[in-house]
C-alpha cells in the first residue's frame, strides 16, 4: 500500500537519511518520544511487519541492528528499544528508541516537536557514528 513512507524512499518527501541499503532505510521519526527515535523501513511496499517474507525480514533485523549500535553510540541511554506499531502509517516499520528508562518506550506519551536544525543535529550526531 502506497503511503508517505513510500513517497520518503521515492525522494518525493525529504527525510533524515541514518542509513540505507538497496532493501532497507532508517531515518529520524519526525515527532519522535526522544532525541534519536529512529524508523527502519523496508522499501517494498507492505503494511504488515508480519506479513513480510522471513528472509527479508532477518535482514531488516540484522539492518536495524547495525543501526541500534550506531544510535547508542551518539545519543546518551542505557538500550536501544524496538517496537512496532504501525497504527498511524500503513507501511511496516520498526522503531529504534534511545531509552534512559522504560517510560522511553511508552507510544502513549506525548512526541517531541523538534526544529528541523534540532533534527539536523541528532541526524549528524548518529551519522558520525560508522558502523
Ligand atoms: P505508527 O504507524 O508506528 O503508529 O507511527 C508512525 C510513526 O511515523 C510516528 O512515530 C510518526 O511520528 C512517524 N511519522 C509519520 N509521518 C512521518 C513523516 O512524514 N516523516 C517521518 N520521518 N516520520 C513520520
Amino acid at each position: 500500500m502506497s503511503s508517505i513512507f513510500s513517497k520518503i524512499i521515492s525522494e518525493e518527501l525529504p527525510c533524515y537519511k541514518i542509513a540505507e541499503d538497496d532493501s532497507f532505510l532508517a531515518f529520524l521519526d519526525i515527532n519522535p518520544l526522544v532525541e534519536g527515535h529512529v524508523l527502519v523501513i523496508p522499501k517494498q511496499e507492505i503494511d504488515y511487519l508480519f506479513d513480510i517474507d522471513d528472509s527479508l525480514l532477518k535482514d531488516m533485523v540484522i539492518f536495524s541492528k547495525k543501526v541500534a549500535k550506531r544510535i547508542q553510540k551518539a545519543i546518551p541511554c542505557k538500550r536501544i528499544g524496538l517496537s512496532v506499531i504501525g497504527l498511524e502509517v500503513p507501511h511496516a516499520h520498526i522503531h529504534l528508541v534511545p531509552m534512559q528508562s522504560m517510560k522511553d518506550m511508552n507510544f502513549s506519551n506525548a512526541k517531541l516537536a523538534l526544529s528541523s536544525s534540532q533534527l539536523e543535529v541528532i541526524q549528524s550526531k548518529i551519522n558520525s557514528v560508522s558502523e
